[in-house]
């Protein structure tokens, strides 16, 4: 469910977008749901949605097709404007928002990818039939996290899922998001990470280094635990020492099994991703403290470093 609220104004309260399961509902100033409607027939997955005056934007949301429609809320049977914001083929949905890009008092239309598109953002000129009006990359084109658009007035404020601890720190732990992964779940998984790692000298990030020349430590976050792995209870897997050459180990990315655990228990994939990253850094398990992060099994609490592992961390990271 997600919803939309219009920028302040005086009164009378405006409407609100509602989305769920493929339909939008339209509730009045009262807050009564007065029309619903399907507004890409056959799809009853998530929508993204904005509403600005009398106009609504509507896209399909992750695993949906890349097809924008905009409405007059005063006439929900057809369309002012439908096309596809990118490759007919893309499936990672597409955030929109409204802005008043060219000051005309139109509201314009600013579209991004979903999950597994690059950060191509859009924008469609609302005094021209919503026909293209520019196009650009919002950061490196390899970054496939998925962009939401959140517009308000005529300012464009990108709300990405781009997040860094420490920018320009020694180290890099890049988290890679797999497509699977919740938009919702993004955000306090790295906080978790990047608040059990803030001592040390490591920028905890979800913005792919864009230099593969320069070493980091990657943890994969996402998919389930593979049939033909030699412990079913397997929930993640890393080289430990894998971020540094000197450990013999060649350097490949660790693995979170996110699915496996579950994307709604943020705590125990919070605590497998900080777990694998610090075999990554060196760590070893430690099965005598339950309430370690490097015990080898997750509990239901995040835990914290054990007196070794500080050590070792504070030797292999340095200290903030
Ligand atoms: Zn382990």
């Amino acid at each position: 469910m997600q919803i939309e609220i219009l920028e302040n104004r005086d009164c009378p309260a405006s409407p609100v977008a509602l989305e769920s399961a493929g339909m939008v509902t339209i509730l009045d100033r009262n807050g009564v749901g007065s029309e619903s409607f399907q507004p890409f027939q056959g799809w009853t997955g998530p929508l993204n949605i904005a509403l600005e005056g009398n106009l609504l934007a509507v896209g399909a949301g992750y695993s949906g097709g890349p097809r924008v429609s905009v409405y007059d809320i005063n006439n929900l049977s057809a369309p002012i404007a439908n096309f596809y914001a990118y490759a007919t083929n893309f499936t990672g949905g597409v955030s929109v928002g409204f802005g008043n890009f060219l000051s005309d008092g139109k509201p314009d239309l600013i579209t991004g990818p979903g999950p597994t598109g690059g950060p191509n953002i859009k924008y469609w000129n609302g005094s021209n039939g919503y026909s293209l009006g520019n196009s650009f990359y919002l950061g490196s084109p390899e970054n496939t996290t998925g962009i939401t658009i959140a517009v308000d007035g005529s300012a464009l404020a990108n709300s990405i899922n781009d997040l860094q601890s420490k920018p320009g720190a020694a180290h890099t732990l890049y988290l890679a998001f797999g497509p699977d992964a919740p938009t919702s779940s993004i955000q306090p998984i790295w906080q978790n990470v990047a608040n059990l790692f803030a001592p040390w000298n490591v920028n905890v990030t979800t913005i792919q280094p864009n230099d593969p020349s320069l070493s980091y430590a990657q943890v994969n976050i996402g998919g389930s635990t593979p049939a033909n792995s030699p412990n079913s209870e397997e929930l993640g897997q890393a080289n430990i020492g894998g971020a540094f050459e000197g450990y013999g180990f060649a350097i490949v990315p660790a693995q979170v099994y996110a699915g496996t655990i579950g994307w709604s228990n943020i705590t125990e994939i919070s605590h497998a991703v900080a777990h694998e990253a610090g075999h990554l850094y060196g760590l070893e398990h430690d099965n005598s403290d339950a309430n370690s992060i490097m015990y080898p099994y997750i509990e239901p609490y995040l835990g914290s470093w054990d007196p070794t592992s500080i050590a070792l961390l504070n030797t292999n990271l340095g200290i903030a």
